[in-house]
């Protein structure tokens, strides 16, 4: 068999498709990997990377005294399998397997991923036949034309992604564990620093300093309005920016009129077709197009997977000659772009552009194969097309442009206009991202005079310079020798998760700024990009074998541990910078109790806000669990109460802004306050004033505290102790009840919970007993369909009857047996002939006499007589001795309380036959046997 290992699942399938032609491919699913077969290949697709690098262990623990963070520089490490079934798939079918092909993506990642399936084929199929096969796109001819010149995997390419692999682990594990506990944080909020990451970060707190430390220089410019024919003309006065305001005022004096034209000069301009892309200019455009870096990745990645476009990560920009320029035209002839295709084969410019970058392993990104909008769908498209018009571009004519250049002069004072105006648009018909605009002049004469209609003097100010937008940063990256052009992308969305900057323009958090400022102060060589541009070097070395592996680990090593000589020696003042800095970061103004601070705490999954006053200050507002996003300040601050907003921030949902979180802490609680019968208007006004704010607050109060608060007698405030309590119970069973529907009814889009809740509440539904009892038109009315309804009422009742068993003194383990035997309310147990428990849950009947006694009991009801195990046993015999009754008839007897040969001889046949359903004649039959 011949084994084909792709990079995904979803580039499997598309190259057993391309390789099979006609033939057809079974896929075939094994746990959850699919396999693609036919003749006698089978293709399975990796998903990314399926192991690890990890320490060895016994590295886990960060506050070990042995094992430093410094001591992770040189500690070993292994290979762990991430995606088990697909390690073991690969496994089984390398065993069977004569010949094995890797067919990863092409770069470093995809020759280390290949390498990692490589190790993987020989640890159990030593002598198998590995090749490996290379290509830029998945469609038909480069597909084939791989599979045709097979060659060997690439160690060095490889050995290079496991320089950067090991590196990258060494550093950032190091690093985060070594300023992670410096300044005491764990769990959620540790510190993440890493090689790419940190010098990064670094560029962008460095710009947002230079923000903040920009004196803005006050300039002047001064430009004439004229005319002619009716054509309003600007013409602006030729000294530009002026800095000096006497000259300005001067200059602006002296424009007089006449304003006399002194000489007009036209010329051409060449305006250049773009040159074909590579990652970062593809990131550039799309950007335009309002993508994220990391988004336009995604979806480009996507199209390469599915045949659509060339591989999407590639430093090159210039077509190679091996490209079949004529072949991509022809392939996107026929849809959409049939016209703009057809008019480029008829003006192909001699030479595609190229740009500056050229390199070998993939092509620019071009397109690989037509589709449809209807195929793509909305994003996807935006990101084909733009990939189609870009091709085009590179292959069309420039655009021309015709220029003028009008000299003019103002009694003494120069100006001069300019105008332009496309004489062939070339590329730009088909490429419309990058808007021409056309500044037509009237024509001029040398000699002419014009009217000055209006001399403008403008004050103007220098900006400073702009913050980074992601595809900016991208760019600067790439110029640093930062990150490559397959993680430049990824390493931005890190640095955001990590909460380290946020928005687009990036601007650094005061966490990122806080971690930034203490390693650039005490270890710099972790924010310069000195040293990581070094290592890409080291790396090009390694793909040339020029350097071996361990040799450009060791002398990382090595750096890393001139860092923590520094790090080391400066432990405590760095822990302090930070901790000092970040403080802020949490904190959101006045107690209103004590006028301390107010502090968001985090505590595991829980977080609220409490008082750095504390234990002195009590006062303390609860916020949602972090499951509903992390608790964070924002720029607002409440004008009542002077507190930072709140808000909510959970990956991948939209966030949720608390707002001033004593407003909002008020507003909730009053409701519940009101549910007191005795709370009126000036009770709230008065707790409020003491920072009284919750029903619980009020149920925890001495009566005496109390009393004096509000200002009623103790019997009073007796009384609203209690109310308080009462309207604790009915608020927990409420919250209880929202959980219950919480967990039954599936979310859907506009049916909120909370909004079912409310409707149940408002029909006088407050709890789950209620619930139980509820008419199903009321749950309709809530806005919960039939079959929903029905569940939740079963839910419901079966949760009621648990507990009044379990109450009833039910153990837990008799209590799942009765529940397994269709036994599920207190009622069956009651009524239910205790022959008939016994039999359907296996629970001896003593024991089951015990059970119905308690619940019985606990219901106020009568206890059945006790049958004995033995009489029941010997009963059963008798029955099953009467000819025509068998095991499940005896069963049947049962439910009708006949248990033995006496118990039937005495019963009612009417009777028996209508709670058993076994027929009245059968019935007298068997009775008469017994007489
Ligand atoms: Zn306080
Ligand atoms: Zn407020």
């Amino acid at each position: 068999m011949h084994l084909i290992i792709a990079e995904k699942n979803i580039s499997a399938n598309r190259i057993a498709q391309l390789l099979a032609g006609n033939e057809k491919v079974r896929a075939v699913k094994e746990g959850s990997v699919s396999t693609y077969s036919f003749d006698n290949k089978t293709v399975v697709g990796l998903k990314g990377h399926v192991v690890e690098v990890d320490f060895e262990p016994g590295y886990t623990n960060w506050r070990s005294e042995v094992h430093t963070p410094r001591s992770l520089i040189d500690a070993g490490t292994v290979k762990k399998p991430t995606e088990k079934k697909i390690v073991n798939l690969i496994q089984k079918l390398s065993k069977k397997a004569d010949l094995v092909t890797i067919a990863t993506d092409y770069d470093t990642e995809g020759e280390l991923i290949g390498k990692e399936a490589y190790e993987l084929v020989r640890a159990v199929n030593p002598s198998v036949r590995i090749n490996r096969a290379r290509f830029s796109a998945i469609t038909p001819a480069e597909i084939r034309s791989a599979f045709e010149n097979l060659t060997d995997l690439d160690f060095a390419l490889a050995a290079a992604g496991e320089t950067r692999q090991a590196i990258d682990l060494m550093w950032g594990a190091s690093l985060t564990r070594f300023i992670s506990l410096a300044a005491r944080r764990g769990g959620r909020d540790i510190l993440s620093v890493g090689r790419v990451q940190s010098p990064t970060l670094a560029m962008i707190v460095d710009r947002e300093r230079e923000i903040e430390n920009f004196v803005p220089q006050t300039y002047w410019m001064l430009s004439l309005a004229t005319e002619k024919d009716g054509q309003p003309v600007e013409a602006r006065h030729t000294a530009g920016r002026f800095t000096d305001h006497e000259a300005a005022l001067a200059a602006e004096a002296g424009t007089k009129e006449p304003l006399v034209v002194t000489n007009v000069k036209e010329g051409q301009k060449n305006d250049r077709a773009p040159t074909p892309f590579d990652t970062t200019t593809f990131i550039v455009a799309a950007s335009r197009l309002g993508l994220s870096a990391a988004n336009a990745m995604r979806i480009a990645e996507d199209l390469y997977m599915n045949g659509y476009i060339s591989y999407p990560r590639t430093d090159n920009t210039v077509y190679p000659k091996s490209l079949d320029l004529n072949g991509v035209l022809e392939t996107l002839r026929g849809g959409v772009f049939d016209a703009d295709v057809a008019w480029v084969q008829q003006h192909r410019r001699p030479v595609p552009t190229r740009g500056k970058k050229e390199s070998t392993d993939h092509p620019p990104i071009h397109p690989a194969g037509a589709a449809t909008r209807e195929a793509l769908g909305q994003d996807r498209w935006k990101v084909y097309e733009l990939i189609v018009r870009r091709f085009l571009a590179t292959l069309s004519p420039d655009a021309t442009w015709t220029t003028t250049k009008c000299m003019f002069d103002a009694s003494g004072e120069p100006y001069t206009a300019t105008g332009g105006r496309l004489l062939s648009a070339g590329w730009r018909r088909v490429y419309p991202y990058s808007e021409a605009k056309e500044n037509i002049l009237p024509v001029f004469t040398p000699g002419e005079r014009l009217p000055i209609q209006k001399v403008n003097l403008e004050e103007k100010q220098t900006q400073p310079p702009a913050r980074y937008s992601q595809s900016r940063l991208i760019q600067v990256m790439e110029e640093l020798g930062l990150g490559t052009k397959s993680t430049r992308h990824e390493v931005i969305g890190k640095l955001v998760s990590r909460r380290y900057v946020e928005g687009n323009p990036l601007r650094p958090t005061l966490v990122g700024r806080a971690v930034t400022d203490a390693l650039d102060n005490h270890a710099d060589t972790i924010t310069e990009p000195e040293m990581t541009r070094t290592l890409e070097e080291h790396m090009q070395l390694i793909k040339q074998s020029q350097r071996s592996r361990d040799d450009v680990i060791d002398e990382s090593r090595e750096m890393l541990h001139r860092v923590f000589d520094k790090l080391e020696e400066h432990r405590k003042e760095i822990g302090e910078e930070i901790m000092e800095q970040t403080a802020e970061e949490h904190t959101l103004g006045p107690c209103p109790a004590c006028g301390h601070d107010l502090r968001i705490r985090h505590l595991g999954v829980s977080q609220f806000i409490g008082c750095t006053g504390y234990p002195e200050c009590r006062f303390n507002i609860s916020l949602p669990g972090s499951t509903w996003g992390r608790a964070i300040r924002i720029e607002e601050t409440c004008p009542d109460h002077g507190l930072s907003h709140v808000r909510l921030i959970r990956k991948g949902s939209p966030p949720w802004t608390i707002g001033c979180p004593l407003c909002s802490h008020i507003a909730s609680n009053v409701e519940a306050l009101r549910m007191m019968p005795s709370m009126a208007d000036d009770i709230v006004q008065r707790l409020h004033e003491h920072h009284i704010y919750t029903v619980s607050e009020i149920a925890g109060m001495q009566p005496g505290d109390l009393a004096a608060i509000v200002g009623v007698d103790a019997e009073g405030a007796g009384r609203l102790i209690q109310e308080a309590e009462d309207a604790l119970e009915v608020l927990r069973r409420r919250s209880e009840l929202r959980k219950f529907i919480r967990k039954i009814v599936p979310p859907r889009k506009g049916r909120s919970h909370a909004k079912i809740a409310r409707s149940l509440l408002e029909q006088g539904i407050g709890d789950i007993r209620a619930l139980s009892r509820a008419d199903p038109a009321a749950l309709k009315k809530a806005g919960i369909g039939d079959a929903g309804a029905s569940e939740l009422l079963e839910a419901a009742r079966g949760l009621c009857n648990e507990r009044v068993l379990r109450e009833a003194g039910m153990p837990a383990v008799s209590l799942k047996k009765y529940q397994a035997g269709g036994v599920a309310s207190p009622d069956d147990l009651c009524y239910l002939p205790i022959p008939y428990l016994s039999s359907k849950t296996g629970i001896n009947p003593e024991t089951v006499h015990k059970h119905v006694d308690t619940v019985c009991r606990h219901l106020g009801r009568p206890t059945p007589a006790k049958i004995s195990r033995v009489a029941l046993e010997r009963g059963r015999k008798e029955l099953l001795e009467v000819p025509g009754i068998g095991e499940a008839t005896v069963e049947r007897l049962y439910l009708a309380g006949i248990y033995d040969a006496a118990t039937l001889r005495e019963a009612d046949p009417e009777e028996v036959s209508s709670i058993s359903g076994i027929a009245k004649a059968r019935l007298y039959d068997y009775i008469s046997h017994l007489k």
